[in-house]
């Protein structure tokens, strides 16, 4: 049988394109600000409880052999340089060194190269700069519809992904496999907000990361089994069985962005997992 060498350093059969084959691909972390919160008792968790109270804010992308998807928008870029008791927003201080959009070009990819975006969920800190990004083809759960463009839109995401109402979109009601062969996949896991979504995806060398959203925020959510009070009846409870199963079936690895050990442990950009 023929084999080639794929720039990811694996020997497959299956056809090369620009030098990939077609299940490689990159993910890259990026730090898109933190949460400084001294509240975890509103997720159900003692501060004895928890390592630490506050929480980063990533951003993700995915470089695909057919197009790029960026997931998460995080802290609005306005918010660099600015002192945190400036940016205090529903209790949650905001700080951030780095724009995503200079992050972006640091690796060599501008707004234009963006083929997907993708939010988990309307809340500010993933969407603060969805106005950047509505070149791209939005791909939108109909169920978050109306938290980001429609009637019950919260003005803090009014203010930074209004442009969304005028964007390329795509609706999905539920899972939706972005680049049609199982390597990137939207989960639909409500509960959180209506419409919140995670994100797998299959990489050569890593393997299968399931990239959480808001699914969980701390860590010890996951290992204490808690969640925030109202949650218990918005959908969490099934949504987080149904991906515990998921990652398992996978052998994947669950990545909680907020959480400050994922945060910590990661390789960030310009590194990345292959
Ligand atoms: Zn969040």
């Amino acid at each position: 049988m023929y084999r080639f060498e794929c720039i990811c350093g694996g020997q497959v059969t299956t056809p090369v394109t620009e030098g990939r084959c077609l299940h490689c691909g990159r993910l890259y972390v990026i730090d898109c600000g933190t949460l400084v919160y001294n509240r975890p008792e509103d997720y159900n968790l003692t501060r004895e409880e928890v390592a630490d109270s506050n929480m980063p804010v990533a951003c993700f992308l995915v470089i695909h052999p057919k197009g790029i998807l960026l997931f998460d928008t995080g802290l609005s870029d306005r918010l660099v340089g600015r002192p945190l008791y400036e940016n205090v927003l529903e209790g949650y201080g905001q700080i951030k060194f780095n724009t995503l959009k200079g992050q972006l070009a640091d690796i060599g990819v501008g707004p234009e190269d963006i083929t997907y975006l993708a939010l988990s969920h309307s809340h500010f800190d993933h969407v603060g700069n969805a106005n950047d990004y509505v070149g791209s083809i939005w791909l939108a759960q109909k169920a978050e519809l109306d938290l980001l463009i429609g009637a019950h839109v919260d003005p803090d995401t009014a203010a930074v992904a209004a442009g969304l109402a005028h964007a390329r979109t795509r609706v999905i009601d539920g899972d939706h496999d972005v680049f049609g062969d199982a390597t990137v996949v939207l989960k639909y896991t409500p509960g959180h907000t209506p419409g919140h979504q995670s994100l797998y995806v299959k990489l050569a060398k890593t393997g299968g990361v399931l990239i959480a959203g808001d699914l969980y925020h701390y860590s010890e959510e996951r290992t204490l089994k808690r969640m925030p009070a109202e949650e218990l009846v918005t959908g969490t409870p099934a949504s987080r069985a149904m991906i515990e199963r998921f990652l398992i079936e996978k052998h994947a690895r669950l990545w909680i962005g907020h959480s400050t050990s994922f945060f910590r442990e990661a390789i960030k950009s310009p590194g990345w997992y292959e």
